[in-house]
């Protein structure tokens, strides 16, 4: 076959593979947008396990007319503009597919209303063609509507898991976002039926509410800063601990990562008041400078790579050994 570039819309499929591997990675994608966006208060249906339908509402900043077609454009964003912007990148999203790779996999319908406008506007996409712009009523914010994902992509059609099963992702994505953001009223209903309410509320609340009112009781609260690292948040008591990691909650600068390093001072700070085969509960926040930690590891991007992740190691340990110095359950990490 000869050579030649590859359309737009296959481009956008094949990107899809990765950054919508499944309804909870769109529903990340979502969400993430709706932060970006400033949202004070986010809703989110899902019907079949998303499969059949994510529908995200906020009422965050919103989206003028005349950028409606082009939110949905690969490699179109309003977050960053320059190397150095993506080098301090403060937004949960920057790569500019998330819409794009949504849209070419489903039915799409983005419904907005900028604040200064005077009403909303919406977009269909349909199979990769985004039509015109045409008047739609909403009060505030945005409205995503993504259906029947992966309706054109047979191949990736068959590797969805139940409904069940894509609930369950989509789940742990919404509560993973939900426990980073206590400050934001959060809904989410799968096939017509409420499964979270979550009112603005305190951290502390916020990961009761999710991790269960024993880990809310009982955790140790940390808050602590050495130079520009800022670590707060909440680290289970001994006496709550689980017999796998579903509960470990750890965070970046607002983005819900898994790292070696960071597990591994989790795990030596435990080691004298747990057994091994028992795990920690944790919701914990780490702040530095974005300039410490580079983000764009990967689309999915629970991945990131610290500039000195052996001071993070020490930082994080530090802080959870004194924590859990502090309870009688615990006995300080280097007495001898
Ligand atoms: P990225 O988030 O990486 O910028 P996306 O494809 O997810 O890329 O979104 C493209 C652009 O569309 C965003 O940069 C933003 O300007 C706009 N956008 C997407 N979702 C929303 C939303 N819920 N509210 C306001 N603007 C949005
Ligand atoms: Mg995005």
């Amino acid at each position: 076959m000869p050579i030649r570039l590859l359309p737009d819309h296959l481009i956008n499929q094949i990107a899809a593979g990765e950054v919508v591997e499944r309804p909870a990675s769109a529903l990340k994608e979502l969400l993430e947008n709706s932060l970006d966006a400033g949202a004070t208060s986010i809703s989110v249906d899902l019907a079949e396990g998303g499969s059949k339908l994510i529908r995200v509402a906020d009422d965050g900043c919103g989206i003028a007319k005349d950028e409606l077609a082009l939110a949905l454009a690969r490699h179109a964003t309003s977050k960053i503009s320059s190397l150095e912007d993506l080098q301090r990148v403060r937004s949960l999203g920057f790569r500019g597919e998330g819409l794009a790779s949504l849209a070419s996999i489903s039915d799409l319908v983005l419904t907005s209303r900028a604040h200064d406008a005077s009403h909303a506007w919406r977009v269909e996409a349909d199979n990769g063609r985004i039509g015109e712009p045409e008047p739609a009523s909403l009060t505030t914010g945005t409205v995503i509507e993504a259906r029947d994902l992966y309706f054109n992509v047979p191949a990736r059609r068959k590797f969805l898991k139940t409904p069940a099963t894509e609930f369950a992702h989509c789940e742990e994505a919404f509560k993973r976002i939900a426990l980073s953001n206590p400050a934001v009223q959060w809904t989410l209903s799968h096939n017509g039926r409420a499964q979270w309410r979550l009112a603005p509320q305190s951290a502390q609340a916020r990961a009761a509410a999710l991790l269960g009112d024993a880990f809310g009781e009982n955790a140790l609260a940390i808050d602590e800063t050495a130079a520009t690292l800022r670590l707060s948040g909440f680290a289970g008591s001994p006496t709550e601990s689980r017999a796998g990691r579903d509960a470990q909650y750890f965070f970046v600068n607002g983005r819900f990562v898994r790292d070696k390093v960071v597990a591994h001072a989790i795990r030596e700070a435990y080691r004298d008041v747990l057994h091994l085969d028992r795990q920690p509960a944790y919701a914990l926040y780490l702040e530095l400078d974005p300039e410490a930690v580079d983000v764009n590891v990967h689309p999915t991007k629970t991945e990131v790579r610290f500039r000195d992740s052996q001071a993070i190691y020490r930082f994080v340990f530090h802080c959870l050994s004194k924590a859990l110095a502090s309870t009688s359950a615990g006995r300080p990490a280097n007495t001898p």
